[in-house]
């Protein structure tokens, strides 16, 4: 097992030396490294693409007799990284002081390299399915929207990456509470309903300031009221549960089980907060093209994010709760409705009893993303597929680990990486036994 560590970290370390920012993602040299890696294990791979120098790399293990498919999704692109702000060079994929450093450390080659490596090793070993096959699913542009990964592989192959149960990212992060260590299982993300507002005036020159309508000057309360407010919860199983977990309650009064929270951990409440309802976010703002002319026109962008099984009509109640009925025009830019899989299934339960097995005492918490992964392309195009966002650590915990995502010295505990791997090499063994 301590080889699955070491291999782990010098696939993850191979990795971070291809550059992937997305834009413009450039993911093929990489998937063509994986390809190798996972041909020569005995897997069977193809590399579906939408843009050549982009493709999607599938690679199958099949048992002899029909049963479901466990998916491995993963995506090998990352957000882009600011030298000068970092200790380690961000593609260099160092390992010093018992990390592996770069971008990608943590979201999320890392994922895709345990993954890789707990497969190839199963397979080198001679192990095949029992019944259904295992199918690692390393995607480009998920950084981007999964245009041309995710959603292209979801609509035009829906066949070759159908999955009855799927593991993705977004959870398996630890942190300790009264004693307990809880790894959360990621089973929802939030929808996005982002909107412009628009207010109209009246142009004229900027020098005789009541010759026009400043249509600039009408955001202000709109402006105002979006700091100052927020709206009416909608809470929803996942973080009902999280609350009624770790504070008692919570199910009667969410946001006074929040602040019950954050005088204790002050970060966890910070997570937990924007899963309670709709969040609005003020953006950007654009109004004169030209600064000596009074605007006509002003625009805000917001984002905004649903919590699941809530869509346009609900949003926009919540919406107006915080900035009255008028003095603007709203238009939706975006309406991706939010999703989630049951926090009850065979898959989590399996998840679970491995968790018991590897760090006895230790619970799972299901959570819910504030953000959204390719979980969402799977869930809508496969309805009846289990999805859950796990890739464990032990080591390094949210505290710890939520920071460097996206952000400068981005590393990996090199022992979470052995950690994560034994699970993705145990995984397959139980569910397609
Ligand atoms: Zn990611």
């Amino acid at each position: 097992m301590a080889d699955l560590q070491q291999e782990t970290t010098e696939l993850l370390q191979r990795l971070i030396r291809f550059d992937t920012v997305n834009p413009p993602g450039r993911e093929r040299e990489a998937q063509e490294y994986l390809r190798g890696y996972l041909e020569e294990a005995g897997f069977e791979c193809e590399l579906l693409a939408l843009d050549d120098a982009r493709p999607n790399l599938l690679a199958r293990l099949s048992g002899e007799q029909e049963g479901p498919t466990l998916g491995y999704l993963s995506h090998v692109d990352t957000v882009l990284a600011t030298p000068e702000e970092w200790s380690h060079d961000p593609w260099s994929g160092d390992l010093d002081d018992g990390f592996v450093w770069g971008r990608g450390a943590l979201d999320m080659k890392s994922q895709t390299a345990a993954e890789a490596v707990a497969a190839a090793s199963l397979a080198r070993a001679g192990w095949r399915p029992a019944r259904g096959e295992l199918l690692l699913m390393c995607v480009a542009d998920e950084e981007a929207g999964g245009t041309f990964g995710a959603q292209f592989l979801t609509e035009q192959h829906p066949d070759k990456v159908r999955c009855d149960y799927l593991i993705n990212e977004g959870g398996g992060g630890v942190f300790e509470w009264d004693g307990t260590r809880y790894y959360g299982v990621c089973c929802a993300e939030k929808g996005v309903f982002r909107f412009s507002l628009t207010t109209d005036g009246v142009a004229g020159h900027a020098s005789i300031p009541r010759m026009g309508d400043n249509a600039l000057l009408k955001m202000a309360p709109l402006l105002e009221r979006l700091a100052e407010r927020q709206p009416g919860l909608d809470v929803g199983p996942e973080p009902k549960a999280m609350l009624a977990a770790l504070t008692g309650d919570g199910a009667d009064d969410p946001r006074a089980a929040v602040e019950r929270l954050r005088e204790r951990d002050p970060f966890l409440a910070l997570l937990i907060e924007p899963t309670l309802g709709v969040s609005v976010t003020p953006t950007r703002i654009s109004a004169s093209e030209k600064i000596n002319v009074i605007p006509s026109r002003a625009e805000l962008q917001v984002d905004c994010r649903v919590p699941p099984g809530l869509g346009e009509k609900e949003a926009r109640a919540r919406i107006e709760e915080v900035l009255g009925p008028d003095g603007y025009r709203l238009e939706f830019l975006e309406r991706v409705v939010g999703n989630r899989s049951p926090a009850e299934s065979p898959l989590v339960d399996e998840i679970a009893r491995w968790i018991d097995e590897q760090d006895p005492g230790a619970q799972l918490m299901p959570t819910m993303l504030p953000g959204f992964t390719d979980s969402r392309w799977f869930r809508n195009t496969f309805p009846d597929c289990l999805a859950y966002g796990f890739f464990p650590h032990r080591h390094m915990t949210i505290h710890e680990q939520m920071p460097l995502i996206h952000g400068a010295d981005e590393r990996v505990d090199v022992r979470d990486l052995g950690y994560a791997a034994r699970f993705f090499h145990d995984l397959p063994q139980r569910v397609l036994a």
